[in-house]
């Protein structure tokens, strides 16, 4: 489909997947339903190193391939439009 490789979610599926994220829920992919969504960084990672709120959390669908990424300091309530600048 596209030159670039990457497929990304559609804004309202990664907004779905971010807000997830950030609630700490279960992450499912908003497009396939696929739940095993790669996490970069991971969870598992101290506290302290999932503090920086400069950092990128990439989410990526390991069956379909699409991805979001956002910047958790950008996240502050569910209408923010910060986020989708990709
Ligand atoms: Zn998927």
């Amino acid at each position: 489909m596209g030159r670039r490789g990457v497929k990304e979610y559609r804004a309202h599926e990664a907004l779905q997947l971010i807000l997830a994220d950030r609630d700490r829920e279960p992450l499912t992919c908003p497009s396939c339903g696929n739940r095993k969504i790669q996490r970069t960084p991971r969870r598992r990672l101290p506290v302290s190193a999932q503090m920086d709120p400069y950092r990128h959390v990439t989410l990526k669908c390991t069956k379909c391939g699409r991805q979001a990424v956002y910047v958790p300091r950008n996240v502050t309530q569910p209408s923010d439009s910060q986020l989708l600048t990709s």
